[in-house]
């Protein structure tokens, strides 16, 4: 009787475990690209899709960062007129880069770096350039002028200009990631690169996922809001993601290639919520820079699938129609006027 009772007694723990064990999620936490990156996964394949997620950042980094000596885009500025060949993510991830810089009409500009640079924004070392400095700053940001030959994955870039992919890559890297990890098997994951939320299908009860938009004017990262979504990208450009103040001023870290100062358009925040991490990232920079009105225009030509949540200046919030149902202000929040940009 007794072992009887104890049996089904572990039995009926076993049971309790087993449940817990398949939705018990699996995370990573490490620094890179800049950036504190938190993975979590769900399912049986999480723990080792997630171990190849961290090497295939690990590893990409390698060839695209821009402060690493020896790395692709180090060597494209260095060796500047000459063709680098780049490696196959490298030569991926520009290619994207420089098609957006032509969809959003060049307020994208990878070749901004110079000015991001004299800025400091590189370095933390800050200061302002004068009006003589960035006159010759603008004349060096032009994504035209990059080059890029397919057959050898050799691209050129013309003398004294620069390129950086940090309005692109985490976007970038999270949809390879979304893709590596649907490959191995995983249904559901959200991976955390800084800013840029991507998911994998649903959470494991089959519920979308809730991403928060935090307030660009609360001192203490405050949510204003939060979007649902499942299977997609959500990410946030801002002002006071990296920024400095002089003289009462307030400089940011998204630089308008037209004057090569920091963009300011109105925009406060700018959040993108489409099926393309990369296109969301690079939209994400683009948009805070192109202002309300420029914004609606792009969304509304339909060159390219996505929907947006813009902070204004004023407080108040536009989303485009996509996310009317998915949309919600957070408490003390329920006040704030939303205007909804139909097509
Ligand atoms: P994000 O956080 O995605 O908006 O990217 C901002 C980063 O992109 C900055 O820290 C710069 O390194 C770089 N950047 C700044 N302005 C531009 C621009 N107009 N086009 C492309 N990259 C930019
Ligand atoms: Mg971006």
């Amino acid at each position: 009787m007794g072992r009887i009772r104890i049996t089904g007694l572990f039995l009926a723990l076993m049971l309790l475990l087993g449940g817990c064990v398949r939705t018990e999620p699996e995370t990573r936490q490490f620094f890179a690209m800049d950036t504190i990156m938190n993975f979590t996964a769900y399912g049986a394949q999480a723990e080792e899709a997630l171990a190849q997620a961290e090497d295939y950042i690990v590893n990409l980094e390698k060839h695209i960062s821009v402060t690493r000596q020896n790395s692709d885009i180090a060597m494209l500025s260095r060796v500047s007129g000459d063709p680098v060949q780049v490696s196959e993510d490298t030569f991926a991830l520009l290619t994207q880069a420089l098609e957006l810089c032509a969809a959003t009409g060049g307020a994208l500009d990878i070749t901004a770096y110079p000015a991001v640079k004299a800025w400091g924004f590189t370095t933390g070392e800050y200061r302002v350039p004068d009006q003589g400095e960035r006159n010759e700053l603008v004349k060096l940001i032009d994504y035209t002028a990059v080059e890029m030959n397919e057959d050898s994955r050799g691209v050129t870039l013309p003398k004294g200009m620069a390129v950086d992919l940090g309005a692109v890559a985490k976007g970038w890297a999270g949809q390879r990631l979304h893709d590596l990890l649907v490959s191995q098997g995983v249904e559901s994951a959200m991976l955390v690169l800084g800013g840029n939320v991507q998911t994998v299908g649903t959470k494991p009860d089959g519920s979308p996922w809730r991403v928060g938009i935090q307030d660009p004017d609360s001192e203490t990262g405050a949510y204003l809001a939060s979007v649902s979504v499942a299977d997609q990208a959500v990410v946030t450009s801002g002002g006071y993601q990296r920024f400095f103040e002089e003289n009462g001023e307030t400089y940011w870290h998204i630089i308008d290639p037209d004057t090569a100062a920091p963009a300011r358009s109105g925009v406060t925040s700018a959040t993108i919520v489409g099926s393309d991490g990369g296109v969301c990232d690079g939209l994400s920079t683009a948009l805070f820079i192109l202002g309300a009105e420029e914004s609606a225009a792009l969304w509304r030509s339909g060159t390219l699938e996505f929907d947006y949540i813009l902070v204004l200046e004023d407080g108040s919030i536009h989303i485009t129609q996509g996310l009317e149902n998915t949309f919600a202000l957070m408490n003390g929040y329920q006040d704030r006027k939303v205007t909804v940009i139909a097509p």
